[in-house]
């Protein structure tokens, strides 16, 4: 799929990018032509770095599905943490995490608490984990992540025999402690340079996150990429020794947002389908923005609000919304396919 913003002139966007500024406000700058494909993630599109998006304890029948179509949707690809018992048990959902481009880790067989085990059996916990994916298709993990963050220079040793660096995570999501969509969006909006933020497989909050983490993100100039084998730390996905599953190609469409009129409290925006007339596409607004009307689509949202979902309603290809900003002029995040 492909996202396409139009933004401004290309001399100002470049001055822009190089000053480190984001293209943001639509009010701030003429209108230009030059369009940013956000499939192909220039390095331009990237300017503040990498975050990895991680999921841990999968993959399970009941949601795994659901958590790879969101990230295709929004373009973006995670590392997921997976056990050897639930690769064992589910190897076709390994097959499509790989299908989908997702960079496959080891997060221990049994998920036990690896310190209380034997040397023996730590090797073990993870050998047996790195067969379970193999078989499935998933590939050789180069990285692991131990139950729980708990991790001491014994496991660490066990680990790097088998070619697995250890991570733990910078930011914890908290989504297995019950925190809400909306807290998790926050949790991934501290994510810096190089950070990974721990979140699970297995929920609906967590994925109703994704969105509008990818959104915000984007809007600070950040991407999300891959864990490096080397160092631990979050990466452009074309670095050495990396995966080499390309993203998702998805439907082909394009969504096309243009300006509407703008008064001092909401403004109007346009979006224009290119590629398909069987198309949905995903319109993601930033707090405090709301969408307050819409024109020319059939239009369902998520659980928080901020994430509108339009499909055609026998208007043609373009469709309109109003948002009311609450002072963030910024513009929605569209994604499309068909
Ligand atoms: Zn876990």
């Amino acid at each position: 799929m492909t996202v396409r913003r139009k933004v401004f002139g290309a001399g100002l966007a470049g001055l822009l990018a190089a000053a480190g500024l984001a293209l943001l406000a639509p009010s701030s700058g003429p209108a230009g032509a030059a369009p940013i494909d956000g499939g192909a993630r220039m390095a331009d599109s990237c300017p503040n770095g990498y975050v990895g998006l991680t999921f841990d304890d999968g993959p399970n029948p009941s949601n795994t599905t659901t958590l790879l179509n969101t990230l295709r949707q929004n373009n973006v690809r995670a590392t997921l943490f997976n056990t050897g018992q639930n690769a064992a048990a589910n190897p076709s959902l390994v097959a499509a995490e790989a299908a989908a481009g997702m960079w496959i880790a080891n997060h221990s067989y049994t998920h036990p608490h690896m310190l209380t085990l034997s040397a023996a059996n730590m090797s073990s916990e993870l050998s047996r984990t790195q067969s379970a994916i193999q078989a499935a298709g998933g590939g050789t993990p180069r990285i692991f992540r131990p139950p729980y963050g708990e991790t001491n220079a014994t496991l660490e040793a066990a680990a790097s025999a088998l070619g697995l660096r250890t991570v733990t995570w910078q930011v914890d999501s908290q989504d297995w402690n019950g925190a809400s969509t909306a807290q998790i969006v926050q949790a991934a909006s501290r994510l810096t340079d190089g950070q990974l933020i721990l979140m699970h497989d297995q929920y609906a909050t967590t994925i109703a996150a994704i969105p509008q983490i990818v959104a915000g993100l984007t809007s600070r100039g950040l991407c999300a990429g891959m864990i490096s084998p080397t160092t631990g730390r979050a990466v452009a996905p074309t670095g050495t020794g990396t995966p080499t599953t390309p993203p998702p190609s998805g439907g082909s469409c394009t969504a096309t947002y243009s300006e509407g009129q703008k008064w001092t409290d909401r403004f109007n925006g346009q979006v224009t389908v290119a590629g398909s007339n069987a198309w949905t596409v995903t319109v993601t607004v930033t707090s405090p923005q709301r969408i307050i009307n819409t024109w020319n689509a059939a239009v369902s949202w998520d659980s928080t609000g901020n994430v509108m979902t339009a499909r055609p309603n026998g208007s043609g290809n373009t469709f309109g919304f109003t948002i009311q900003h609450g002072g963030n002029w910024n513009w929605p995040a569209l994604t499309c396919r068909a």
